[in-house]
């Protein structure tokens, strides 16, 4: 039975891949800082199929130690501060597990378990601006905010140890991906939260921004910049492709995305026609949403996976939002039945 370790497994991608590594027969070992993160894994039906452990990627000792102990056939390497909007306002909380925790992990691969085959997420957001029409994995990395900085280190050392030591460490550069159990404060969940309100006709969320406020307030959903261009895919697809890449027989660098890219606009439209709703009648404009500098266009070519792994995404981007918008009907329906509140017919 092979061994894998996943470090950041309370996370969105962590959540998934847990559960796909454990459908196809792995014994999955889970790393996690805390109890205290979002969790989502606790509602999915393998929870008790993980082995959890806790541990921060910055607890150098700690990690030698683990990897040197299970020694895992696979290590995916999910772990980060992995909101780019985060890393303006804490940048040292973005560089510790970002930077220094993924160096922890080749090191102690390197030192202690040099036949682990290493997952390092990388992300779309390393190419920044960028004038060229499609990005492939030999494209120029142009990062415009400090997370996306710490993601060209990590990918960068990832290939060093890899030449430098013979390590099999393969860097997935995944563009965005989503689904029901990213936390709000990505806009793709917000967007779908929002349009779950205006379906339920509720005025103001019970769900508060980090600021206090309804997420939907006063029967609007502020928004910064709708001109703002993605590709946007489903993570249970994207798991997949992880697990791929170290089924290859050299490490690789490969681009997962579904190369269709969609406008905030075109979110929201699709999120509140899923919901019954013109969007018009709800979003508004607020700058406070929006951030310094962003890339507004990320295209992405996924020749290389569809050719080498034989990966294509599944669910395309109206499928997603729906998913996404059902399940934050679901969730607030079960949320208010078991308040006060009622809420109106859509
Ligand atoms: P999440 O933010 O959902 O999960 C990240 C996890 O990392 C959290 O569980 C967090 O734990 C954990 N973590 C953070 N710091 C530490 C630390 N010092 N030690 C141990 N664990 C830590 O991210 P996703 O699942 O969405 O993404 C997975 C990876 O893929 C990330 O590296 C992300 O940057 C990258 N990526 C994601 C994309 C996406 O669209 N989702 C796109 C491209 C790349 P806690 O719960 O305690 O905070």
């Amino acid at each position: 039975m092979k061994r894998a370790m996943i470090t950041g497994v309370f996370g969105q991608d962590g959540s998934f891949l847990a559960e796909f590594l454990v459908r196809n027969g792995y014994e999955v070992f889970g790393l996690c800082r805390n109890n205290s993160g979002l969790q989502p894994l606790r509602h999915i039906p393998i929870y008790n199929h993980i082995n959890l452990i806790h541990c921060d990627l910055l607890d150098r000792e700690l990690l030698n130690k683990i990897i040197g102990d299970l020694s895992p056939h696979e290590i995916y390497n999910l772990a980060s501060q992995s909101l780019p909007s985060l890393s303006w306002a804490d940048p040292k909380q973005t560089i510790e597990p970002n930077c220094i925790g993924a160096v922890n992990i080749f090191e102690a691969v390197r030192a202690y378990s040099p036949e682990t085959r290493v997952y390092q997420a990388s992300s779309s957001e390393m190419f920044g601006e960028s004038e060229e029409l499609a990005h492939d994995e030999n494209s120029v990395f142009n990062p415009k905010n400090p997370y996306a900085a710490t993601k060209v280190f990590s990918h960068q050392m990832a290939k060093i140890y890899r030449e430098a030591y013979g390590l099999f460490i393969a860097n997935g550069i995944l563009f965005n991906h989503e689904s029901e159990r990213r936390p709000f404060h990505f806009v793709t969940q917000k967007v779908a939260y929002g349009a779950a309100c205006a379906s339920l006709g509720l005025t103001n969320s019970p769900d508060l921004t980090e600021d206090g406020v309804p997420i939907f307030v006063n029967n609007t959903l502020p928004m910064g910049n709708l001109e703002i261009y993605r590709d946007w895919g489903f993570a249970g697809d994207y798991v997949e492709a992880m697990q791929l890449m170290l089924q290859q027989d050299e490490p690789d660098d490969f681009i997962i995305a579904t190369g269709e890219l969609h406008s905030i606009g075109d979110l929201c439209q699709t999120a509140f026609a899923c919901a019954g709703k013109d969007w018009r009648d709800y979003v508004v404009n607020d700058s406070k949403f929006t951030r310094p500098s962003d890339a507004t266009k990320s295209h992405a070519s996924i020749s290389k996976a569809k050719n080498q792994l034989g990966w294509s995404p599944r669910l395309r981007f109206g499928g997603l939002v729906e998913r996404m918008v059902v399940a934050q009907i679901n969730r607030l329906k079960d949320k208010l039945a078991n308040s006060n509140v009622v809420p109106k017919q859509g």
